[in-house]
């Protein structure tokens, strides 16, 4: 990682550029026991497709750990700032009392898990948390809503639109995440100003109906080309720990990478039991399993955002360091929706300790990393403007 504080923005972009052709000169992968793990010759690193073959993810998946961890650090830096780092807030607007049978989830009304059904909140409270949390840092404020959907809540959606409105004027992203959606309110979001829209698909196809039963896949993936197809940015991403397996692991993964554009941003949560679910026994996922996920993302969706969310907490800095490594750019400062967060001064710390700076609001696929390298001068340029 280059110290900027040694070097000038010129000088940070030469070296970087000179680096990054070494190290493709050295091929990023020559050392792999297993065999190039790319096993389309046509293809390379950084490439984004739309035609990945399950076998293929999974061998990526499955390539030693540290292989693996410099392989998706060097796609990282094709396309994002190496060190930059969103920063989120994310508040429940409307908690417990959920109809749906997710079964690692406190607000489903199937377990008695102690958390109390609440109404959904008004206007203001939203937007003092919302200002709050601006003046802490974070450049996107995501609201959720413990719903199967929001179809039958007109009075509730007009105030959502109202908080997205508002919150989209202070200058920040917003994304909300409200069950399932149809097209017309899809629309009435992006009106409304929406950024993103989070709906996760949580794990493989074939791991899901042993998770929730109360909805489809197909329903999540219909939700999210609503949301695609309004113009918003897709936030979709999975759960580790949930009792799968690696192909389930890889299933997630295959499924985002294939549909028309790859969710812009990929959150990958780690299961924190709750006492009262179904899931209340698991065992926490290891934390090589989410660095594996979240390098394995990278490679396969490399202009996604990869959003370190639920269970950071269970990690170390060390632990979460290998994850920015791995290719995460973006965290939850402050609560999650149904578990314990880290508190924002923690994260000052965090990013502190490692060099990192969080994210301008809307510095996203954009405003990338490869984009600057290219509009910067060459070498040969800069000795001509010397
Ligand atoms: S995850 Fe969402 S949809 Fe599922 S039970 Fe919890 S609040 Fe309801």
């Amino acid at each position: 990682m280059i110290n900027k504080h040694l070097f000038k923005p010129r000088q940070q972009f030469k070296i970087l550029v000179q680096s990054r052709s070494l190290a493709t000169q050295l091929n990023p992968h020559p050392f792999t026991p297993n065999g190039p793990v790319n096993s389309s010759k046509e293809h390379k690193d950084g490439d984004i497709r739309n035609d990945w073959n399950r076998n293929d993810i999974q061998a990526i998946y499955q390539q030693p750990l540290l292989e693996l961890v410099y392989r998706a650090a060097s796609v990282h830096r094709m396309y994002h700032e190496p060190g930059k780092v969103q920063l989120c807030t994310l508040m429940n607007i409307k908690t417990g009392g959920c109809s749906e049978d997710c079964s690692y989830c406190s607000q489903s009304s199937r377990y008695s898990t102690g958390t109390e059904a609440g109404k959904l909140l008004a206007l203001d409270p939203v937007i003092q948390e919302a200002k709050r949390a601006k003046n802490a840092g974070s450049t996107r404020f995501c609201m959720g809503a413990a719903w199967r959907d929001v179809g039958g809540r007109k009075r509730g959606f007009d105030r959502i639109l109202a908080m997205v409105r508002e919150i989209k004027g202070m200058g920040m992203e917003v994304c909300t995440t409200l069950g399932m959606l149809s097209s017309e309110q899809a629309i009435a979001l992006k009106d409304a100003g929406l950024t993103a829209y989070n709906h996760n698909l949580d794990t493989s196809r074939e791991y899901y109906p042993e998770v929730i039963t109360s909805r489809s896949y197909d329903d999540r993936l219909s939700t999210i080309s609503n949301v695609r197809d309004a113009g918003i940015s897709v936030c979709s991403g999975g759960i580790l720990g949930l009792g799968e397996q690696q192909d389930d692991r890889v299933g997630l993964i295959w499924e985002l990478s294939r549909l028309p554009e790859h969710p812009e941003s990929f959150p990958v949560n780690a299961l924190v039991p709750i006492k009262g679910t179904p899931l209340e026994n698991n065992t926490p996922v290891a934390v090589e399993e989410v660095v594996r996920t979240i390098a394995t993302a990278r490679i396969v969706m490399p202009k996604s955002i990869v959003r370190i969310a639920a269970g950071r907490k269970m990690f170390t800095d060390a632990e979460q360091a290998m994850c920015f490594m791995s290719g995460a750019n973006a965290i939850f400062s402050g609560y999650m929706l149904t578990t314990d967060g880290v508190e924002k001064d923690q994260d000052a710390e965090l990013f502190e300790k490692w060099g990192l700076q969080p994210m301008r609001p809307y510095e996203n696929v954009e405003d990338t990393y490869e984009n600057k390298i290219q509009a910067a001068p060459s070498p040969l340029q800069q000795t001509q403007q010397a």
